[in-house]
């Protein structure tokens, strides 16, 4: 069904009308604090939208809007502290034109308009939900998006008077299995996290309640969440799969499953999705949830997580507690990738001269304001140097060596070179590459003394050069001890803080 015929109003038409509301809303946001029970329900309110387009164009449909049972996130903080997010959800009171909700999201189109094919102008389009608060009287609803400088634009509009009897106001009893393995206090004062099966049959439903609580174990192991653990509630849903595991589509193996995970989102191999938006999050309705966490039954390695939306991770490969710790990092906390050396799909994710959203990754335009500044170890520079060039050079030169060796030891075999003239071919590039991961040893020995400092290390969000990162090591690049760095525990430290107010 679509909602509103309004969906389809032309973009500047909306914009021109959305600048007039947000110029004379501004002033009044700024000033008062909204207090809940005079604008909103207990309950909350499920809209279920399409993303369609390329990375020209987009568009906002909006399909079916549901209630839900209760609002189980923050009652004080309505208009949210932090700017993450690439889309802003905004609900405007008409009666008095006040900003009365904000938050920030992601999404996967958010991700698909800067791959190559979207960029080439394939439109695709994906479901997302977001939920909002039970509003007591009519209100404008507007989505934004951010540009290549990360100012907000209004997207799309829709009026909702709460009475329309469009809205979908179902039995929320649940269809699923449902176990609450750890309890705090109420909801809208807790973290609530939920956690969902795919791909586990009927018969492994222990299984995945005791993946589950191991994984929640892995969360409390490590700071800022194991000092807050009882800041926490913990359900978990069980609907069984009709197959284990997920979707491999480059080794062309399909499963039958219940949320349709699959590795190679964006062509990537080893990057993990749903896109049952709408199913995602009716299934997690059964609970008062904050987070969701999809646990998926396989021993590959991989996954993914989207800010705002959900994490996903299959449970039995040996990184699985990593991989969970990282992705989680990005839906809960809106935490960037600061790795800049592996394959992504996106292009330009982070552009030139644009400071990043995320609070743990900076391009360092005024070295003098680094957004974590009251961090950095005394005496370390910002900048700071690691030998991260020489070590870069040294990577490079072993790969290439290991490439010669491959080479070189085809060829001989080609030529039926004997065995021991194929052992010394093989030994002269091994010690080559023994001798330079010496060197590699020695640069890190040099500054092993920076592992534990704050500063501004180059190297980060996808890119070699140009963005920096707050320490050496972190569960947002690779943590050999399986930690967070200081920067990101502060970062996580307040959005448990966010819902647990
Ligand atoms: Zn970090």
């Amino acid at each position: 069904m679509m909602f509103n015929k309004k969906n389809l109003i032309p973009v500047p038409v909306l914009l021109s009308l959305l600048i007039f509301i947000l110029i004379l809303d501004l002033p009044s946001q700024a000033q008062e604090t909204i207090k809940f029970d005079d604008y909103f329900l207990d309950k909350a309110m499920r809209i279920n939208f399409y993303q369609v387009g390329q990375a020209k164009e987009e568009q906002i449909i909006i399909n079916n809007i549901y209630q839900e049972p209760i609002w189980p996130e923050s009652k004080t903080n309505l208009t949210n502290p932090f700017n993450y997010g690439h889309y802003f959800i905004k609900v405007y009171e008409v009666a008095s034109n006040q900003l009365i909700y904000a938050k920030g999201f992601d999404c996967i189109f958010g991700e698909y308009k800067t791959t190559t094919p979207a960029l080439n102008g394939v439109s695709k389009v994906f479901q997302r939900a977001i939920r909002i608060p039970w509003p007591r009287r009519k209100v404008n609803l507007v989505f934004e998006v951010r540009d290549k400088k990360n100012i907000l634009h209004p997207l799309a509009m829709e009026t909702i008077d709460p009475d329309d009897y469009h809205l979908i106001k179902e039995n929320n009893q649940p269809q699923d299995y449902v176990l609450e393995i750890k309890k705090s206090g109420p909801p809208a004062e807790k973290v609530d996290l939920v956690f969902l099966a795919e791909g586990y049959r009927a018969e492994e439903k222990d299984k995945f309640v005791s993946d589950a609580k191991r994984f929640a174990g892995y969360l409390f192991d490590i700071e800022p969440y194991r000092s807050n653990q009882e800041k926490f509630n913990i359900y978990v849903i069980f609907r069984p799969s009709a197959e284990n595991g997920m979707d491999e589509p480059r080794q062309k193996v399909y499963k039958n499953t219940v949320l349709k995970a699959s590795f190679n989102a964006f062509d990537l191999d080893r990057y993990m999705l749903t896109e049952e938006g709408f199913l995602l999050r009716e299934m997690a309705a059964e609970v008062p949830y904050d987070a969701i966490i999809v646990l998926v039954n396989s021993k590959r390695y991989g996954g993914g997580g989207i800010y705002n939306d959900y994490c996903i991770t299959t449970v039995d490969n040996q990184a699985s507690q990593a991989v969970f710790l990282h992705e989680f990092g990005h839906s809960f906390a809106g935490l960037a990738d600061e790795y800049y050396t592996s394959e992504v799909a996106y292009n330009d994710f982070y552009p030139q001269g644009v400071e990043p959203l995320e609070p743990n990754i900076t391009a360092l335009l005024d070295p003098e304001h680094l957004k974590w500044k009251d961090l950095v170890s005394p005496g370390v520079k910002i900048p700071t140097e690691y030998g991260k060039e020489e070590i870069d050079q040294l990577q490079a030169e072993r790969r290439t060596n290991f490439q010669e060796m491959t080479k070189a030891l085809e060829e001989a075999k080609k030529k039926n070179l004997k065995e021991a003239e194929i052992k010394k071919i093989q030994k002269k590039y091994e010690d080559r590459g023994k001798a330079t991961q010496e060197k590699i040893k020695a640069v890190q020995e040099k500054y092993r003394y920076l592992e534990d400092k704050v500063g501004a290390f180059e190297g980060a969000g996808y890119a070699s050069k140009g963005l920096y990162r707050p320490m050496m090591y972190c569960l947002m690049i690779s943590s050999p001890k399986i930690e967070f760095c200081r920067v990101c525990q502060r970062a996580i430290q307040q959005m448990i803080d966010y819902y647990s107010h």
